[in-house]
């Protein structure tokens, strides 16, 4: 655990946010500031900074943050319509929390560009 990291403390329970998922290795919680109906973050358990960050080691794990998405959206009702997974990496790509996640956003229809 990273000392001063938003979301290892919430990895850890230090800081509240409700769970919708957890194993060994993922945990996904709702985004506090929704940009969609739907706004679930997967992230690792452990503290990755950045996508730059993944080594070969962690092939399970970023294949395992895709299906856990995938078992996600039938849960919750949006497999059907489909949904959007993001991830911001550093600075340029709008990274404002440094430990990996992926955003799964759904219940709207999703533009493109992306801002
Ligand atoms: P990013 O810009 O990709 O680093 O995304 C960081 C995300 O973390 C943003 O969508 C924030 O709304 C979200 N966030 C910040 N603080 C919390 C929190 N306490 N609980 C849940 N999500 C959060
Ligand atoms: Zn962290």
């Amino acid at each position: 655990m990273e000392k001063n990291c938003l979301f290892c403390k919430i990895v850890a329970g230090e800081i509240p946010s409700p769970k919708v998922y957890e194993d060994e290795l993922v945990v996904a919680f709702r985004d506090i500031d929704p940009q969609a109906p739907e706004h679930i973050l997967l992230v690792p358990r452990r503290h990755i900074p950045t996508t730059l960050d993944l080594e070969a080691a962690d092939q399970e794990l970023v294949g395992r943050i895709f299906l856990v998405a995938n078992q996600l959206a039938r849960q919750f009702d949006f497999a059907e319509e489909g949904f959007r997974i993001v991830n911001n990496c550093k600075a340029a790509g709008g990274q404002v929390v440094w430990h990996l996640h992926f955003h799964l956003l759904a219940g709207r229809q999703m533009g493109w560009p992306p801002g």
